[in-house]
């Protein structure tokens, strides 16, 4: 069976958050064959498929539950891009990248979703990471001031900084507005030529060539290539493969509200932050949303379709505990937002782009591992490249290099 428009209508979601999406998405008509199929419409899918579609290449892409949706973990409200990334120059130049590009495309649909914050570095004395950071940054090209303690207790006074004797502000980083970003990425992809489904795709088998995906209804769907960008879901799209390789855990994000008048906690007063040594991190007030905090460790193992995403009263009491020995002034600050989402992590924090080993034309993207989504205009590109272009694929990047056992090397 070929997927047809009735087919189509009948999976609408009631209420879809992206109706404007469904309303300018040409049908797929039966018979349709692509260039290439992008499963998943987060923040990688998003950009490969927009990517492939201004290379020429006919594409639709698809998702289970929308464009960054509420369980995506696209789906947050904001995130963090910054260069800094210790000694991995990989990453640093991916991010450096993907800033330029993320910049284009928001003057491109007159939208500012990127929020120039400024991204602080606290560091400690002896901070292996900062200081590698400092040397690729340099090596990089990127622009960044390093700030005694005394120029940060000057800049900073509603800092409490405690064991942090320095810092690195990155001047050009800040935060992404996420959600609203994928979707309006995804909308452009749709008025430049892509398709969009809302459907979920079963998991492909056989071997050599893939010639279609069947959808959950039972709808086929063809295309030269297939490109499965499905975030936390990859390993139960692909459990054989990817069980043991991707591990997703329940991260918790709270915001708190500063007192009335207060604007110590929003830019630009406030960059966004990072206390690596406390593996925490903050989001200065964006947009009156409230001052958002998390911690950086991994979480337990978290199913993206059915965990339950209420925050946890000792998740609270710790972001509290940080709040109040490093931002005083936030020390009681109510807390107007929680949220649960999840990392789905390779076994150190490298990103997966690989071919499946038996299904030639089927592509495996993900691995985000907490740190993914500033990077998808890069990744967009560089799978765009490998899809028309071939060419062999980074090493840190294959499946040959993603381990079973946990040993995080990347933040
Ligand atoms: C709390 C938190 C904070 C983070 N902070 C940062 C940060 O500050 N900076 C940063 O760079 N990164 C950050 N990250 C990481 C980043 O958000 C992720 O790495 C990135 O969003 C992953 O994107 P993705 O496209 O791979 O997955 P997703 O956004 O999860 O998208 C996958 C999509 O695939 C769809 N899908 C799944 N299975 C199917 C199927 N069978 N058929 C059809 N569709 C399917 C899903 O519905 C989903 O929409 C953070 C993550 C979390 C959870």
């Amino acid at each position: 069976m070929k997927f047809r428009r009735r087919d189509f209508v009948k999976s609408l979601p009631a209420g879809a958050v992206l109706a404007p999406v469904y309303a300018r998405t040409p049908f797929v008509k039966a018979g349709d064959n692509y260039d290439v199929a992008v499963i998943g419409a987060g923040v990688f899918g998003a950009w490969i498929a927009y990517r492939l579609r201004q290379s020429g290449q006919k594409v639709v892409i698809l998702d289970a539950y929308g464009a960054a949706n509420n369980r995506a973990s696209s789906g947050g409200e904001s995130r963090v891009i910054r260069m800094g990334y210790g000694g991995d120059e990989i990453y640093a130049r991916w991010s450096l990248r993907s800033l330029a590009l993320w910049q284009e495309f928001f003057q491109k649909i007159g939208q500012p979703l990127f929020h120039r914050t400024g991204v602080l570095w606290m560091a400690r004395e002896q901070d292996a990471y900062s200081v590698k950071s400092v040397e690729t940054l340099q090596k990089v090209g990127v622009r960044f001031e390093k700030l005694t303690r005394p120029e940060l207790e000057k800049r900073y006074p509603q800092i409490t900084f405690g064991p942090i004797t320095w810092g690195i502000l990155e001047t050009e980083s800040g935060a992404l507005m996420a959600r609203r970003a994928v979707q309006a990425l995804v909308q452009e992809a749709i008025r430049s030529g892509v398709d969009y489904l809302p459907e979920a795709v079963v998991t492909p088998t056989g071997k050599g060539r893939l010639a279609r995906v069947t959808m959950r209804g039972g709808a086929t769907l063809s295309a030269g290539s297939f490109v499965f960008a499905c975030g936390p879901w990859l390993p139960k799209v692909f459990p054989d493969l990817l069980k043991e390789r991707i591990h997703p855990t329940r991260q918790e994000v709270f915001f708190f509200g500063a007192a009335p008048g207060d604007r110590r906690f929003a830019p630009p007063a406030m960059p966004v932050w990072a206390d690596f040594g406390d593996e925490i991190y903050g989001i200065p007030d964006l947009e009156n949303r409230g001052f958002k905090i998390a911690f950086d460790r991994h979480g337990p193992a978290f199913d993206p379709d059915t965990g339950a995403r209420r925050a946890t009263a000792e998740g609270e009491a710790a972001a509290r505990k940080y709040l109040a020995r490093r931002f005083p002034g936030l020390k009681d600050a109510p807390l107007l937002e929680a949220r649960v989402c999840q990392y789905e992590n390779t076994s150190n924090g490298d990103f997966l782009i690989d071919r499946h080993p038996a299904l030639d034309n089927v592509w495996l993207v993900g691995g985000g591992s907490g740190h993914g989504f500033k990077h998808g205009p890069a990744m967009g590109e560089y799978v765009t490249a490998r899809i028309i272009e071939g060419g062999a694929i980074e090493p840190r990047f294959t499946l040959a290099t993603k381990g079973k056992a946990q040993k995080r090397t990347v933040y």
